[in-house]
């Protein structure tokens, strides 16, 4: 039975990952500061409650012969938590010493399995990301790096780490960048939610015929990966022989009018679009997915009005439980 650890496994992708691996037959112990908000804890073999900036915890938790190490948690939110400014000394510091100690500890334990390192969207240099037409990002885009965010700025720094720790210690690393990851049991409300999630929980709570508002003038573009792909994606990166870093997301780029638009078709409901002042991030991105398919063979595929079907439905109903 192979054993695996998620690093961030309460959170949004990390606990849907869990999950997986769990379904293909695993032995999973989860760390995280809390528990996954919409799911039980007990869906892994052993959920460690633990701050992975503390060194004692690392100590604690790789106390078994991992075969694989997925390293996801972060400190992190949507547009309203990175680009105001407010919390950039938390989001480098936290972010970058869990990063730290995940190298370090590994290496002192002389870990034999494969680390999984994801990345971000987020480190991309601005000056690629001013057309709302953009082509789509390729990796070797990342340089000279230019990100527009701290968090951008500290995932390149990990990024880079990882690799080093591949270099000069032989830890057997794999890094993805992820684009806009959405789906159910994700944050939806609060401030650390990202746009599609802020968008669905706008429309589920507006009456037929009234208003929602969007930050900006909504028509800065980007591509939304449903989660069962971005998890699809994160083990077939696992099982190739390709380090990465590479994108996994999806090429169906969107404006984020037309995108609360294709919630309101869903939802069946006729509102107005009220644009507000708002941290807005860049104005186009998108996914270039040429590596991915030459390494993986394989690239996501889905439609995204059917994840965002199935969010606005999850997202519907826990709405409606408190309103
Ligand atoms: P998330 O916030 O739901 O999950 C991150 C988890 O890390 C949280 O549960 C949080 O409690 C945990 N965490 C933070 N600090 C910790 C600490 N000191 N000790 C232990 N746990 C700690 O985010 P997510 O959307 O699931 O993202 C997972 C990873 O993917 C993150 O590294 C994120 O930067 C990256 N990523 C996500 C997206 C996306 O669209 N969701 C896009 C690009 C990259």
């Amino acid at each position: 039975m192979k054993q695996a650890l998620v690093c961030g496994g309460g959170g949004f992708i990390g606990h849907h990952l869990a999950r997986k691996l769990k379904s293909l037959g695993y032995w999973v112990r989860s760390v995280d500061l809390k528990y996954p908000e919409f799911s039980p804890k007990d869906e892994v073999d052993d959920f460690v409650i633990g701050d992975l900036r503390d060194p004692e915890v690392w100590q604690k938790i790789l106390d078994r012969d991992f075969d694989e190490v997925y390293q996801l948690a972060a400190d992190m939110g949507g547009a309203g938590f990175v680009f105001t400014g407010e919390n950039d000394a938390d989001i480098m510091h936290n972010s970058a010493l869990i990063n730290l100690n995940c190298l370090y500890y590994l290496k002192e334990k002389k870990f034999k399995g494969k680390v999984f390192y994801s990345s971000s969207a987020c480190i991309y240099p601005e000056y690629k990301q001013t057309d709302p037409q953009n082509p789509g990002l390729k990796e070797e885009d990342a340089y000279p790096a230019a990100p527009d965010s701290e968090y951008g700025w500290e995932k390149l720094f990990s990024e880079r780490m990882y690799l080093a720790f591949n270099r000069n210690y032989g830890i057997n690393v794999r890094i993805a960048r992820f684009h806009n990851i959405f789906g159910p049991e994700g944050t939806y409300e609060g401030g650390r939610e990202k746009a599609p999630a802020a968008l669905c929980r706008k429309v589920a709570l507006a009456p037929d015929g009234g208003e929602i508002e969007i930050w900006g003038d909504g028509e800065q573009t980007r591509s939304f990966l449903y989660i069962d792909e971005c998890v699809e994606g994160v083990l077939r990166l696992m099982d190739s022989d390709f380090l990465g870093p590479v994108n996994i997301g999806s090429d169906e780029m969107i404006s984020i009018n037309n995108l609360a638009k294709m919630i309101m078709e869903i939802a069946g409901k006729n509102l107005t679009i009220k644009h507000i002042p708002g941290p807005l991030g860049v104005r186009g991105r998108n996914s270039d997915n040429t590596l991915i398919k030459e390494k993986l063979g394989w690239a996501p595929s889905k439609p995204l009005r059917d994840g965002i079907e199935k969010t606005y439905n999850w997202i519907l109903k826990q709405v409606s439980k408190t309103n």
